[in-house]
Protein backbone atom coordinates (compact mmCIF):
# COMPACT_ATOMS: atom_id res chain seq x y z
CA UNK A 1 0.00 0.00 0.00
CA UNK A 2 0.99 3.44 -0.64
CA UNK A 3 0.04 6.49 1.29
CA UNK A 4 0.01 10.01 -0.60
CA UNK A 5 -0.66 13.24 1.45
CA UNK A 6 -1.95 16.26 0.42
CA UNK A 7 -4.46 19.35 1.46
CA UNK A 8 -8.14 18.13 2.05
CA UNK A 9 -10.59 20.39 0.34
CA UNK A 10 -13.78 18.24 1.11
CA UNK A 11 -14.02 16.34 3.39
CA UNK A 12 -15.43 13.01 1.94
CA UNK A 13 -14.72 9.20 1.33
CA UNK A 14 -14.28 6.87 -1.85
CA UNK A 15 -12.69 3.92 -3.36
CA UNK A 16 -12.09 3.49 -6.97
CA UNK A 17 -9.93 3.22 -9.31
CA UNK A 18 -7.25 5.57 -10.85
CA UNK A 19 -7.49 7.66 -13.85
CA UNK A 20 -4.52 9.67 -14.53
CA UNK A 21 -5.98 12.37 -16.57
CA UNK A 22 -4.17 12.20 -19.71
CA UNK A 23 -3.60 15.89 -20.02
CA UNK A 24 -0.22 16.78 -18.66
CA UNK A 25 2.26 16.19 -21.71
CA UNK A 26 4.70 13.63 -18.31
CA UNK A 27 1.69 11.43 -18.81
CA UNK A 28 1.74 10.88 -22.82
CA UNK A 29 2.17 7.02 -22.91
CA UNK A 30 4.79 5.71 -25.42
CA UNK A 31 2.58 2.59 -26.83
CA UNK A 32 4.10 0.51 -29.50
CA UNK A 33 2.41 0.16 -32.93
CA UNK A 34 1.47 -2.49 -35.39
CA UNK A 35 1.13 -0.15 -38.15
CA UNK A 36 3.10 3.02 -38.66
CA UNK A 37 1.74 3.96 -41.91
CA UNK A 38 -1.59 4.15 -40.34
CA UNK A 39 -0.21 5.99 -37.34
CA UNK A 40 0.73 8.33 -39.61
CA UNK A 41 -2.12 8.36 -41.63
CA UNK A 42 -3.82 9.84 -38.16
CA UNK A 43 -1.18 12.23 -37.41
CA UNK A 44 -1.67 13.58 -40.54
CA UNK A 45 -5.52 13.79 -39.96
CA UNK A 46 -5.06 15.43 -36.53
CA UNK A 47 -2.87 17.89 -39.00
CA UNK A 48 -5.34 18.41 -41.18
CA UNK A 49 -7.70 19.16 -38.15
CA UNK A 50 -5.45 21.48 -37.05
CA UNK A 51 -5.37 23.66 -39.92
CA UNK A 52 -8.82 24.18 -39.97
CA UNK A 53 -8.94 24.98 -36.44
CA UNK A 54 -6.69 27.53 -36.55
CA UNK A 55 -7.92 28.97 -39.98
CA UNK A 56 -11.53 29.60 -38.36
CA UNK A 57 -9.17 31.07 -35.25
CA UNK A 58 -7.87 33.37 -37.91
CA UNK A 59 -10.57 34.59 -39.61
CA UNK A 60 -12.55 35.02 -35.81
CA UNK A 61 -9.40 36.91 -34.64
CA UNK A 62 -9.37 39.42 -37.73
CA UNK A 63 -12.97 40.33 -36.81
CA UNK A 64 -12.22 41.00 -33.52
CA UNK A 65 -8.87 41.52 -32.89
CA UNK A 66 -7.24 43.05 -36.27
CA UNK A 67 -4.77 41.63 -38.35
CA UNK A 68 -1.38 42.20 -36.13
CA UNK A 69 -2.90 40.20 -33.30
CA UNK A 70 -4.62 37.36 -35.65
CA UNK A 71 -0.94 36.75 -37.72
CA UNK A 72 -0.10 34.56 -34.69
CA UNK A 73 -2.59 31.37 -36.38
CA UNK A 74 -1.33 31.93 -39.74
CA UNK A 75 2.29 31.27 -38.02
CA UNK A 76 0.98 28.02 -36.35
CA UNK A 77 -0.56 26.72 -39.98
CA UNK A 78 2.99 27.39 -41.10
CA UNK A 79 4.58 25.85 -38.36
CA UNK A 80 2.47 22.92 -38.75
CA UNK A 81 3.52 22.86 -42.57
CA UNK A 82 7.35 23.27 -41.38
CA UNK A 83 9.20 20.35 -43.19
CA UNK A 84 11.38 19.79 -40.22
CA UNK A 85 8.54 19.42 -37.46
CA UNK A 86 6.58 17.21 -39.53
CA UNK A 87 9.21 15.74 -41.03
CA UNK A 88 11.23 14.53 -37.22
CA UNK A 89 7.38 13.39 -36.09
CA UNK A 90 6.66 11.08 -39.37
CA UNK A 91 9.99 9.53 -39.13
CA UNK A 92 9.61 8.80 -35.69
CA UNK A 93 6.57 6.88 -35.77
CA UNK A 94 8.29 5.33 -39.11
CA UNK A 95 11.60 4.45 -37.68
CA UNK A 96 10.60 3.59 -33.68
CA UNK A 97 7.19 2.12 -34.24
CA UNK A 98 5.57 4.97 -31.07
CA UNK A 99 2.76 6.21 -31.46
CA UNK A 100 1.67 9.54 -32.85
CA UNK A 101 0.83 11.42 -29.27
CA UNK A 102 4.27 10.49 -28.64
CA UNK A 103 6.06 11.81 -31.29
CA UNK A 104 4.18 14.98 -30.99
CA UNK A 105 5.21 15.04 -27.57
CA UNK A 106 8.90 14.50 -27.42
CA UNK A 107 9.51 16.56 -30.89
CA UNK A 108 7.66 19.30 -29.38
CA UNK A 109 9.74 19.30 -26.46
CA UNK A 110 12.83 19.31 -28.57
CA UNK A 111 12.15 21.79 -30.60
CA UNK A 112 10.79 24.15 -27.94
CA UNK A 113 14.41 23.37 -26.43
CA UNK A 114 16.24 24.51 -29.78
CA UNK A 115 14.61 27.79 -29.99
CA UNK A 116 15.09 28.58 -25.86
CA UNK A 117 18.34 28.16 -26.34
CA UNK A 118 18.75 30.77 -29.44
CA UNK A 119 19.72 33.88 -29.00
CA UNK A 120 16.96 35.79 -30.93
CA UNK A 121 14.61 37.04 -29.09
CA UNK A 122 11.70 36.39 -32.13
CA UNK A 123 13.18 33.05 -31.86
CA UNK A 124 12.81 32.29 -28.66
CA UNK A 125 9.54 33.02 -28.19
CA UNK A 126 8.57 30.47 -31.14
CA UNK A 127 9.04 27.96 -28.54
CA UNK A 128 5.76 28.45 -26.47
CA UNK A 129 4.38 28.44 -30.35
CA UNK A 130 5.78 25.12 -30.73
CA UNK A 131 4.36 23.87 -27.66
CA UNK A 132 0.82 25.38 -28.84
CA UNK A 133 1.04 23.90 -31.80
CA UNK A 134 2.02 20.56 -30.32
CA UNK A 135 -0.96 20.21 -27.56
CA UNK A 136 -3.29 20.98 -30.35
CA UNK A 137 -2.57 18.38 -32.13
CA UNK A 138 -2.07 15.69 -28.99
CA UNK A 139 -5.62 17.30 -28.15
CA UNK A 140 -7.02 16.35 -31.71
CA UNK A 141 -5.20 13.13 -31.54
CA UNK A 142 -6.54 11.89 -27.96
CA UNK A 143 -9.94 12.89 -28.93
CA UNK A 144 -9.70 10.60 -31.86
CA UNK A 145 -9.28 7.77 -29.68
CA UNK A 146 -10.81 8.64 -26.46
CA UNK A 147 -7.29 9.25 -24.44
CA UNK A 148 -9.30 10.38 -21.89
CA UNK A 149 -12.23 8.83 -21.59
CA UNK A 150 -12.92 7.82 -18.15
CA UNK A 151 -15.06 4.49 -18.94
CA UNK A 152 -15.87 3.39 -15.28
CA UNK A 153 -16.55 5.42 -12.33
CA UNK A 154 -12.75 6.89 -11.20
CA UNK A 155 -10.16 8.90 -9.25
CA UNK A 156 -9.32 11.35 -10.89
CA UNK A 157 -5.84 12.44 -10.91
CA UNK A 158 -4.30 15.35 -12.64
CA UNK A 159 -1.33 18.03 -12.03
CA UNK A 160 -3.94 20.79 -12.37
CA UNK A 161 -7.60 20.67 -13.67
CA UNK A 162 -8.69 23.92 -16.14
CA UNK A 163 -12.11 24.72 -15.35
CA UNK A 164 -12.84 23.86 -19.22
CA UNK A 165 -11.15 20.83 -19.06
CA UNK A 166 -13.82 19.95 -16.01
CA UNK A 167 -16.99 20.58 -17.36
CA UNK A 168 -16.02 18.43 -20.32
CA UNK A 169 -16.00 15.43 -17.81
CA UNK A 170 -18.77 13.04 -17.53
CA UNK A 171 -19.66 13.74 -13.88
CA UNK A 172 -21.02 10.39 -13.58
CA UNK A 173 -18.00 8.95 -13.73
CA UNK A 174 -15.93 10.79 -11.25
CA UNK A 175 -15.64 9.73 -7.74
CA UNK A 176 -13.46 12.18 -6.21
CA UNK A 177 -10.13 14.37 -7.37
CA UNK A 178 -6.31 14.58 -6.30
CA UNK A 179 -4.79 17.75 -8.08
CA UNK A 180 -0.42 17.46 -7.56
CA UNK A 181 -1.35 21.54 -7.65
CA UNK A 182 -4.13 23.52 -7.18
CA UNK A 183 -5.49 25.95 -4.20
CA UNK A 184 -8.55 25.84 -1.48
CA UNK A 185 -10.83 28.17 -4.36
CA UNK A 186 -9.50 26.70 -7.64
CA UNK A 187 -12.51 25.78 -9.58
CA UNK A 188 -11.78 22.01 -9.02
CA UNK A 189 -12.28 22.33 -5.47
CA UNK A 190 -15.28 24.27 -5.85
CA UNK A 191 -16.93 21.38 -8.12
CA UNK A 192 -16.12 18.65 -5.61
CA UNK A 193 -17.79 20.52 -2.83
CA UNK A 194 -20.52 20.78 -5.62
CA UNK A 195 -20.42 17.47 -6.47
CA UNK A 196 -19.93 15.74 -2.88
CA UNK A 197 -16.91 14.20 -3.55
CA UNK A 198 -13.70 14.22 -2.35
CA UNK A 199 -10.44 16.30 -3.15
CA UNK A 200 -7.11 16.75 -2.30
CA UNK A 201 -4.93 18.58 -3.45
CA UNK A 202 -1.48 19.67 -3.35
CA UNK A 203 0.24 15.83 -3.44
CA UNK A 204 3.13 16.48 -5.48
CA UNK A 205 3.56 14.82 -8.33
CA UNK A 206 2.43 11.40 -8.35
CA UNK A 207 3.71 9.13 -11.33
CA UNK A 208 1.28 7.56 -13.73
CA UNK A 209 2.41 4.01 -13.60
CA UNK A 210 -0.73 4.00 -11.14
CA UNK A 211 -2.87 4.39 -13.76
CA UNK A 212 -5.76 1.49 -13.13
CA UNK A 213 -4.81 0.80 -9.69
CA UNK A 214 -7.87 0.42 -6.85
CA UNK A 215 -7.31 3.29 -4.63
CA UNK A 216 -9.32 5.04 -1.52
CA UNK A 217 -9.29 8.91 -1.32
CA UNK A 218 -9.82 10.44 2.17
CA UNK A 219 -11.07 13.74 2.07
CA UNK A 220 -10.93 13.90 5.68
CA UNK A 221 -7.04 13.24 6.52
CA UNK A 222 -6.56 14.29 2.40
CA UNK A 223 -4.83 11.14 1.88
CA UNK A 224 -4.96 8.64 -0.80
CA UNK A 225 -3.67 5.16 -0.23
CA UNK A 226 -2.64 3.30 -3.94
CA UNK A 227 -3.32 -0.78 -3.81
CA UNK A 228 -5.10 -0.24 0.03
CA UNK A 229 -4.36 -3.72 2.38
CA UNK A 230 -7.30 -5.23 3.85
CA UNK A 231 -7.30 -3.27 7.52
CA UNK A 232 -7.53 -0.08 5.66
CA UNK A 233 -10.33 -1.28 3.15
CA UNK A 234 -12.13 -2.28 6.57
CA UNK A 235 -11.73 0.65 7.86
CA UNK A 236 -13.02 2.81 4.87
CA UNK A 237 -16.19 0.66 4.76
CA UNK A 238 -16.66 1.42 8.40
CA UNK A 239 -16.26 4.83 8.15
CA UNK A 240 -18.11 5.22 4.95
CA UNK A 241 -21.45 3.41 6.57
CA UNK A 242 -21.19 5.92 9.67
CA UNK A 243 -20.61 9.41 6.61
CA UNK A 244 -23.73 7.79 5.17
CA UNK A 245 -25.52 7.52 8.38
CA UNK A 246 -24.03 11.34 9.35
CA UNK A 247 -25.77 11.72 5.93
CA UNK A 248 -29.43 10.34 6.91
CA UNK A 249 -29.08 12.82 9.67
CA UNK A 250 -28.53 15.48 8.61
CA UNK A 251 -31.56 14.89 5.58
CA UNK A 252 -34.04 15.45 8.74
CA UNK A 253 -33.01 19.30 8.74
CA UNK A 254 -34.57 19.03 5.32
CA UNK A 255 -37.39 21.23 5.40
CA UNK A 256 -36.46 22.96 8.59
CA UNK A 257 -36.51 26.74 8.79
CA UNK A 258 -33.16 28.31 8.74
CA UNK A 259 -32.94 30.56 11.57
CA UNK A 260 -30.90 30.93 14.75
CA UNK A 261 -32.50 30.18 18.49
CA UNK A 262 -33.20 33.74 19.02
CA UNK A 263 -35.39 33.22 15.70
CA UNK A 264 -33.16 35.40 13.22
CA UNK A 265 -33.96 33.87 9.83
CA UNK A 266 -31.00 33.36 7.20
CA UNK A 267 -31.79 32.61 3.57
CA UNK A 268 -29.70 29.56 2.74
CA UNK A 269 -28.80 29.07 -0.59
CA UNK A 270 -27.13 27.19 -3.04
CA UNK A 271 -23.94 27.63 -5.89
CA UNK A 272 -24.41 26.06 -9.04
CA UNK A 273 -22.48 26.21 -12.53
CA UNK A 274 -25.21 24.61 -14.28
CA UNK A 275 -28.98 23.41 -14.88
CA UNK A 276 -27.57 19.80 -13.99
CA UNK A 277 -26.57 20.66 -10.44
CA UNK A 278 -30.26 21.80 -9.71
CA UNK A 279 -30.92 18.41 -8.74
CA UNK A 280 -28.46 18.33 -5.87
CA UNK A 281 -29.23 21.47 -4.75
CA UNK A 282 -32.95 20.72 -4.47
CA UNK A 283 -31.99 17.51 -3.00
CA UNK A 284 -30.21 19.44 -0.14
CA UNK A 285 -32.92 21.68 0.47
CA UNK A 286 -31.35 25.26 -0.95
CA UNK A 287 -33.80 27.81 -0.34
CA UNK A 288 -32.73 29.05 -3.79
CA UNK A 289 -30.10 29.92 -6.14
CA UNK A 290 -27.47 32.67 -5.12
CA UNK A 291 -25.01 31.90 -7.39
CA UNK A 292 -25.54 30.66 -10.73
CA UNK A 293 -22.41 30.76 -12.30
CA UNK A 294 -23.54 31.23 -16.01
CA UNK A 295 -19.86 31.42 -17.27
CA UNK A 296 -19.27 27.64 -17.14
CA UNK A 297 -22.12 27.48 -20.16
CA UNK A 298 -19.51 29.16 -22.09
CA UNK A 299 -16.96 26.86 -21.44
CA UNK A 300 -18.99 23.79 -22.68
CA UNK A 301 -19.86 25.65 -25.34
CA UNK A 302 -17.35 25.52 -28.77
CA UNK A 303 -18.55 28.72 -29.74
CA UNK A 304 -20.53 31.72 -28.04
CA UNK A 305 -23.82 30.57 -26.81
CA UNK A 306 -26.77 32.04 -28.24
CA UNK A 307 -29.48 34.05 -27.19
CA UNK A 308 -32.09 31.28 -27.03
CA UNK A 309 -29.11 28.92 -25.93
CA UNK A 310 -28.63 30.90 -22.76
CA UNK A 311 -32.32 31.79 -22.66
CA UNK A 312 -33.53 27.53 -22.38
CA UNK A 313 -30.56 27.01 -19.71
CA UNK A 314 -32.02 30.39 -17.16
CA UNK A 315 -35.59 29.62 -17.68
CA UNK A 316 -35.17 25.40 -16.62
CA UNK A 317 -33.20 26.67 -13.59
CA UNK A 318 -35.62 29.22 -12.97
CA UNK A 319 -38.58 26.66 -13.63
CA UNK A 320 -36.94 24.49 -11.72
CA UNK A 321 -36.44 26.17 -8.65
CA UNK A 322 -40.17 26.63 -8.25
CA UNK A 323 -40.54 30.55 -7.81
CA UNK A 324 -37.53 30.25 -5.24
CA UNK A 325 -35.07 32.84 -5.88
CA UNK A 326 -32.42 32.41 -8.59
CA UNK A 327 -29.46 34.50 -8.71
CA UNK A 328 -27.28 33.94 -11.86
CA UNK A 329 -24.46 35.70 -12.06
CA UNK A 330 -23.14 37.43 -15.53
CA UNK A 331 -20.15 35.69 -17.31
CA UNK A 332 -17.18 35.70 -15.39
CA UNK A 333 -14.68 34.77 -18.18
CA UNK A 334 -10.89 35.39 -17.79
CA UNK A 335 -8.31 35.03 -15.06
CA UNK A 336 -8.18 30.55 -14.66
CA UNK A 337 -11.38 30.42 -16.36
CA UNK A 338 -10.15 31.19 -20.06
CA UNK A 339 -12.27 29.74 -23.58
CA UNK A 340 -10.00 30.04 -26.77
CA UNK A 341 -13.05 30.77 -29.17
CA UNK A 342 -13.10 34.09 -26.38
CA UNK A 343 -9.54 34.82 -28.06
CA UNK A 344 -8.37 36.91 -25.34
CA UNK A 345 -4.46 38.38 -25.31
CA UNK A 346 -2.02 36.98 -23.71
CA UNK A 347 -1.42 38.61 -20.11
CA UNK A 348 1.56 38.56 -17.59
CA UNK A 349 -1.48 38.61 -15.02
CA UNK A 350 -4.52 37.26 -15.90
CA UNK A 351 -6.34 37.81 -12.20
CA UNK A 352 -5.76 41.34 -12.21
CA UNK A 353 -6.50 41.46 -16.11
CA UNK A 354 -9.24 41.33 -18.46
CA UNK A 355 -11.69 39.75 -17.02
CA UNK A 356 -15.66 39.27 -16.12
CA UNK A 357 -17.41 42.85 -16.16
CA UNK A 358 -14.39 44.12 -17.99
CA UNK A 359 -15.07 41.91 -20.92
CA UNK A 360 -18.79 42.35 -21.16
CA UNK A 361 -18.54 46.50 -20.93
CA UNK A 362 -15.82 46.19 -23.65
CA UNK A 363 -17.23 43.83 -25.89
CA UNK A 364 -20.86 44.85 -25.14
CA UNK A 365 -22.58 42.60 -28.22
CA UNK A 366 -21.56 39.47 -25.85
CA UNK A 367 -23.16 41.09 -22.66
CA UNK A 368 -25.96 42.24 -24.53
CA UNK A 369 -26.93 38.69 -25.82
CA UNK A 370 -26.54 37.10 -22.17
CA UNK A 371 -28.76 40.22 -20.86
CA UNK A 372 -31.27 39.37 -23.41
CA UNK A 373 -31.14 35.92 -22.24
CA UNK A 374 -31.84 36.35 -18.60
CA UNK A 375 -34.66 39.15 -18.91
CA UNK A 376 -36.58 36.91 -21.32
CA UNK A 377 -35.67 33.77 -19.06
CA UNK A 378 -36.86 36.18 -15.93
CA UNK A 379 -40.74 35.96 -17.00
CA UNK A 380 -40.64 31.79 -16.01
CA UNK A 381 -39.43 32.20 -12.47
CA UNK A 382 -37.39 34.62 -9.89
CA UNK A 383 -34.50 35.46 -11.22
CA UNK A 384 -32.31 38.23 -9.86
CA UNK A 385 -29.53 39.16 -12.02
CA UNK A 386 -25.57 39.82 -9.76
CA UNK A 387 -22.43 41.14 -12.01
CA UNK A 388 -18.99 40.37 -10.79
CA UNK A 389 -15.44 42.22 -10.64
CA UNK A 390 -17.38 45.05 -9.98
CA UNK A 391 -14.38 48.33 -8.76
CA UNK A 392 -16.39 51.65 -9.47
CA UNK A 393 -19.68 52.88 -9.12
CA UNK A 394 -19.22 53.95 -12.89
CA UNK A 395 -19.09 50.46 -13.89
CA UNK A 396 -22.58 50.04 -11.99
CA UNK A 397 -23.89 52.93 -14.21
CA UNK A 398 -22.87 51.71 -17.38
CA UNK A 399 -24.57 47.98 -16.63
CA UNK A 400 -27.50 49.67 -15.05
CA UNK A 401 -28.08 51.83 -18.39
CA UNK A 402 -27.23 48.68 -20.73
CA UNK A 403 -30.02 46.57 -18.61
CA UNK A 404 -32.41 49.45 -19.67
CA UNK A 405 -31.61 49.57 -22.98
CA UNK A 406 -32.36 45.94 -23.40
CA UNK A 407 -35.40 46.30 -21.36
CA UNK A 408 -36.97 48.95 -23.45
CA UNK A 409 -35.65 46.52 -26.57
CA UNK A 410 -38.15 44.02 -25.10
CA UNK A 411 -40.95 46.30 -24.59
CA UNK A 412 -41.03 47.21 -27.76
CA UNK A 413 -40.90 43.81 -29.45
CA UNK A 414 -43.64 42.65 -26.94
CA UNK A 415 -41.79 39.95 -25.33
CA UNK A 416 -42.74 39.38 -21.39
CA UNK A 417 -39.52 39.95 -18.46
CA UNK A 418 -39.44 41.04 -14.95
CA UNK A 419 -40.08 44.71 -14.77
CA UNK A 420 -38.77 45.04 -11.20
CA UNK A 421 -36.18 42.42 -11.68
CA UNK A 422 -33.38 42.90 -9.15
CA UNK A 423 -30.11 44.05 -9.69
CA UNK A 424 -26.94 43.05 -7.38
CA UNK A 425 -23.26 42.84 -7.47
CA UNK A 426 -20.70 40.15 -6.58
CA UNK A 427 -18.12 42.74 -3.93
CA UNK A 428 -14.82 40.87 -4.60
CA UNK A 429 -12.34 43.47 -4.78
CA UNK A 430 -11.48 45.55 -1.96
CA UNK A 431 -12.10 48.55 -4.02
CA UNK A 432 -15.90 47.65 -4.02
CA UNK A 433 -15.83 46.57 -0.24
CA UNK A 434 -14.58 50.05 0.46
CA UNK A 435 -16.72 52.56 -1.41
CA UNK A 436 -19.77 49.64 -0.38
CA UNK A 437 -21.57 52.82 0.95
CA UNK A 438 -21.59 54.43 -2.79
CA UNK A 439 -22.75 51.16 -4.54
CA UNK A 440 -25.62 50.42 -2.12
CA UNK A 441 -27.85 52.82 -2.96
CA UNK A 442 -27.45 51.86 -6.62
CA UNK A 443 -27.90 48.19 -6.52
CA UNK A 444 -30.40 46.32 -4.82
CA UNK A 445 -28.32 43.51 -3.14
CA UNK A 446 -24.48 42.26 -2.41
CA UNK A 447 -23.02 39.35 -2.46
CA UNK A 448 -19.70 39.02 -0.97
CA UNK A 449 -17.23 36.87 -3.16
CA UNK A 450 -14.65 35.87 -0.49
CA UNK A 451 -12.59 34.00 -3.03
CA UNK A 452 -11.86 36.73 -4.77
CA UNK A 453 -11.92 38.94 -2.18
CA UNK A 454 -9.09 37.07 -0.39
CA UNK A 455 -7.47 37.10 -3.46
CA UNK A 456 -7.22 40.67 -4.22
CA UNK A 457 -6.77 41.72 -0.47
CA UNK A 458 -4.41 39.57 0.52
CA UNK A 459 -2.23 40.05 -2.40
CA UNK A 460 -2.60 35.82 -2.93
CA UNK A 461 -3.07 34.53 -6.11
CA UNK A 462 -5.71 31.95 -5.78
CA UNK A 463 -3.95 29.63 -8.82
CA UNK A 464 -1.11 29.18 -6.64
CA UNK A 465 -0.38 26.80 -4.13
CA UNK A 466 2.66 27.68 -2.87
CA UNK A 467 0.89 30.81 -1.41
CA UNK A 468 -1.40 28.60 0.62
CA UNK A 469 0.66 29.02 3.61
CA UNK A 470 0.09 32.80 3.15
CA UNK A 471 -3.29 32.61 2.94
CA UNK A 472 -5.31 33.66 5.98
CA UNK A 473 -9.25 33.11 4.63
CA UNK A 474 -10.64 34.93 8.22
CA UNK A 475 -7.40 37.35 7.90
CA UNK A 476 -8.79 39.99 10.11
CA UNK A 477 -8.68 42.52 7.34
CA UNK A 478 -11.37 40.47 5.60
CA UNK A 479 -13.67 40.31 8.35
CA UNK A 480 -13.59 43.48 8.37
CA UNK A 481 -14.26 44.53 4.69
CA UNK A 482 -16.89 42.38 5.10
CA UNK A 483 -18.72 43.51 8.38
CA UNK A 484 -18.57 47.25 6.73
CA UNK A 485 -20.40 45.99 3.28
CA UNK A 486 -23.41 44.43 5.13
CA UNK A 487 -23.41 47.17 7.63
CA UNK A 488 -23.36 49.72 4.81
CA UNK A 489 -25.81 47.29 2.55
CA UNK A 490 -28.26 47.67 5.87
CA UNK A 491 -27.90 51.67 5.98
CA UNK A 492 -29.50 52.02 2.65
CA UNK A 493 -32.17 49.51 3.35
CA UNK A 494 -30.63 46.62 0.97
CA UNK A 495 -29.45 42.66 1.90
CA UNK A 496 -26.01 41.12 1.40
CA UNK A 497 -25.13 37.65 1.23
CA UNK A 498 -21.76 35.69 1.15
CA UNK A 499 -21.25 33.34 -2.13
CA UNK A 500 -17.33 32.56 -1.47
CA UNK A 501 -16.30 29.43 -0.22
CA UNK A 502 -16.28 31.04 3.00
CA UNK A 503 -19.83 30.73 4.11
CA UNK A 504 -19.26 27.16 4.23
CA UNK A 505 -17.07 27.01 6.72
CA UNK A 506 -18.91 26.79 10.05
CA UNK A 507 -17.62 28.83 12.17
CA UNK A 508 -17.14 31.93 9.62
CA UNK A 509 -20.88 30.77 9.07
CA UNK A 510 -21.71 32.04 12.31
CA UNK A 511 -19.51 35.33 12.30
CA UNK A 512 -21.27 36.20 9.00
CA UNK A 513 -24.76 35.82 11.01
CA UNK A 514 -23.48 37.51 13.72
CA UNK A 515 -22.67 40.35 11.69
CA UNK A 516 -26.07 40.45 10.30
CA UNK A 517 -25.61 38.45 6.89
CA UNK A 518 -29.23 38.07 5.31
CA UNK A 519 -27.97 35.29 3.01
CA UNK A 520 -25.09 32.66 2.75
CA UNK A 521 -25.45 30.43 -0.25
CA UNK A 522 -22.83 27.72 -0.03
CA UNK A 523 -21.98 24.77 -2.25
CA UNK A 524 -25.24 22.10 -2.41
CA UNK A 525 -23.30 19.72 -0.34
CA UNK A 526 -22.97 22.20 2.73
CA UNK A 527 -26.51 23.41 2.75
CA UNK A 528 -27.93 20.98 5.69
CA UNK A 529 -24.48 21.22 7.57
CA UNK A 530 -24.92 25.24 7.29
CA UNK A 531 -28.15 25.05 8.48
CA UNK A 532 -27.43 22.55 11.44
CA UNK A 533 -24.99 25.18 12.46
CA UNK A 534 -27.35 28.45 12.27
CA UNK A 535 -29.76 26.76 14.07
CA UNK A 536 -27.02 26.12 16.99
CA UNK A 537 -26.25 29.56 17.16
CA UNK A 538 -28.01 31.92 19.93
C1 LIG B 1 -15.78 34.50 -5.23
O1 LIG B 1 -14.87 35.11 -5.78
O2 LIG B 1 -15.86 34.33 -3.99
C2 LIG B 1 -16.86 33.90 -6.03
C3 LIG B 1 -17.94 33.41 -5.48
O3 LIG B 1 -16.68 33.85 -7.38
P1 LIG B 1 -15.71 32.78 -8.12
O4 LIG B 1 -15.24 31.80 -7.10
O5 LIG B 1 -16.53 32.15 -9.18
O6 LIG B 1 -14.64 33.65 -8.67
MG1 LIG C 1 -15.05 35.62 -7.87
Amino acid sequence: MIEINGKSVYNSLCMGKLHFYGRDKKTIKRVKIENPREEILRFQNARAAAKTELRELYEKALRQVGEDNAQIFQIHIMMLDDEDYFGAITSMINNMSVNAEYAVSYTSDIFAKNFREMDDEYMQARASDVCDISDRLIKLLSDSKDADEITEPSIIIAGDLTPSETVQMDKDKILGFVTFQGSQTSHTAILARTMNIPAVINTGEISAEHHGKMAILDGFSGTLYIDPDELKIEDYKRRKALEDERSTLLAELKGKPTETRSGKKVNLYANIGSPRDLASALQNDAEGIGLFRSEFLYLEAKDFPSEDEQFAKYKEVAEGMCGKKVIVRTMDIGADKKIGYFNLPHEENPALGYRAIRICLTDTKIFKTQLRALLRASAFGNISIMFPMITSLCEVTQIKSLVEEIKRELQQDGIPFKKDIELGIMIETPAAAIISDLLAPEVDFFSIGTNDLTQYTLAVDRQNSALEPFVDVKHPAILRLIETVIQNAHKHGKWAGICGELAADLSAAEAFVNMGADELSVSPAFVLKVREKIREID
